[in-house]
């Protein structure tokens, strides 16, 4: 089997597997302001390349609603309705305590792709700074950690050649 093919398939399960977020994703294109119905449905299709149905939106829209986490508003043009959707004070408060959920469940899935400074220990996520030093190749939050853990190393040097 061929490398590509592989890829291909992973990546339709990896597609299958987030369009089952999707009232997750409709809460946190919810988050990122007032939205219509057809405004979701098509950045749905544009994040998860999936199609999100009107018969899953609209209901789940409804649920919010009923519960106060949404508001429904009417920004008609002319004579065509344009309902738009927007969270109000309680779904902004909700959609915080959601994210900060799926944060601490993400948190895991991120570990393995987390590199630890050499110099201060913070967590960096993608794009640390590598240098060589002494010849091991160390990932670094930034360059001034890389400065600051080169400048201990040699002042430890120094105390070594001090005794
Ligand atoms: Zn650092």
């Amino acid at each position: 089997m061929s490398k590509e093919k592989t890829t291909e398939r992973d990546s339709g399960e990896i597609s299958s597997i987030l369009s089952d977020f999707s009232q997750f994703y409709i809460m946190l294109l919810l988050s990122e302001g007032p939205i219509h119905g057809y405004g979701i449905m098509r950045a749905f299709k544009n994040r998860t390349g999936k199609g999100l149905s009107a018969g899953t939106l609209y209901p789940f829209l409804q649920t919010l609603e009923s519960r106060g986490l949404v508001s429904k508003c009417d920004k008609a043009t002319g004579n065509r309705p344009k309902i738009e959707y927007s969270l109000s004070k309680k779904g902004e408060s909700f959609t915080k305590r959601l994210f900060r959920r799926f944060a601490a469940i993400t948190a895991s899935a991120l570990e393995p792709t987390l590199e630890t400074c050499a110099s201060c220990g913070a967590r960096v996520y993608g794009g640390a700074h590598y240098e060589e030093i002494d010849g091991i190749k160390l990932g670094f939050c930034c360059i001034h950690c890389a400065k600051a853990y080169k400048n201990d190393l040699h002042i430890e040097h120094d105390h070594e050649r001090v005794k």
